[in-house]
């Protein structure tokens, strides 16, 4: 059992990926797909006249301003690279059946109610948020799709407890996925060859890391990468033996990342 993310990162090919997924689907390997869509989202976003907004916390940290609006837009890009990556899938005779997180409550989720954020140099509370945090997947819905032979490929959403829609992040969303399937791996595929020490020298990757000792490494992760660091370790924390960072632009991503190719963390 495997799960596998690919990042929704601007210019990614997902051609080869769902060869390779054919491959080990013929081969006998149960596969979970979990996408993003961030970038998708962002460019609907400025054809429909509401561009993403970024927003820091007190932390520094920068995050992405989901208001009512900005979910839906959100909703229908991963809702159509959802529908892309089956197409492909489909293309290839495998049965995918495009999912999210919000079907069938896949995934439950807590709503991030209010977020505190720095403007102007003053502290403001934004109420209008629908991001939120993945805590339990519906794992019977997942295993009755497996064991009849589907692959399902899942758009980054959970529900909240009140039924609401939440954007959530894909990579600890594969992490939640891969630890309630007690899945051999979890692969997250991005546009670089896996953890770099140093973000501009796409030689400098960090090949194996001891899950005890992920922690020490969390420094060298900027921007989108600490959230690749975090999932990794909340998989770990789910049981999950081994997670993957790889490179999701060359042939074979899978099949290459399973061999070690990019940075092990066991
Ligand atoms: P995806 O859409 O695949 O989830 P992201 O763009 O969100 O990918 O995250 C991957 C990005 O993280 C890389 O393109 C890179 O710019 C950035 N990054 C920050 N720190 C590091 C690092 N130490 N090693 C590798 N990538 C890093």
């Amino acid at each position: 059992m495997l799960v596998v993310k690919i990042g929704g990162a601007a210019g990614i090919d997902y051609t080869p990926l769902c060869a390779n997924i054919a491959e080990l689907h013929a081969a006998g390997e149960r596969i979970v797909l979990v996408h993003g869509g961030s970038d998708g989202a962002n460019q609907l976003g400025m054809r429909l006249d509401h561009p993403p907004r970024f927003v820091s916390a007190p932390s520094g940290h920068v995050s992405r301003y989901t208001d009512r609006q900005t979910l839906e837009i959100f909703m229908m890009a991963t809702a159509l690279l959802n529908r892309q990556l089956v197409e492909q899938l489909a293309g290839l005779g495998l049965p995918a059946l495009g999912l999210s997180g919000l079907d069938g409550g896949l995934l439950r989720g807590r709503r991030k109610d209010t977020i505190r954020i720095v403007e102007d140099g003053r502290q403001r509370i934004l109420r209008d948020d629908w991001t939120g945090t993945a805590h339990t997947v519906n794992t019977p819905l997942l295993t009755t799709l497996l064991d009849a032979g589907y692959l399902p490929v899942i758009a980054p959403l959970a529900v909240s407890a009140h039924g609401e829609a939440l954007n959530i992040d894909a990579d600890r969303g594969a992490a939640l996925l891969a630890g309630a399937l007690g899945a051999a791996a979890l692969v997250l595929l991005t546009n670089v060859p896996g953890l770099l020490r140093d973000v501009y020298d796409p030689t400098a990757l960090i090949t194996h890391i001891p899950a005890a000792e992920l922690e020490q490494f969390q420094p060298l992760a900027h921007g989108r990468m600490k959230k690749k660091l975090l999932g990794a370790a909340e998989a770990i924390q789910g049981g999950v033996p081994q997670v993957v960072l790889a490179d999701g632009r060359r042939q074979q991503p899978l099949s290459r990342a399973l061999r070690g190719e990019g940075t092990v963390i066991a």
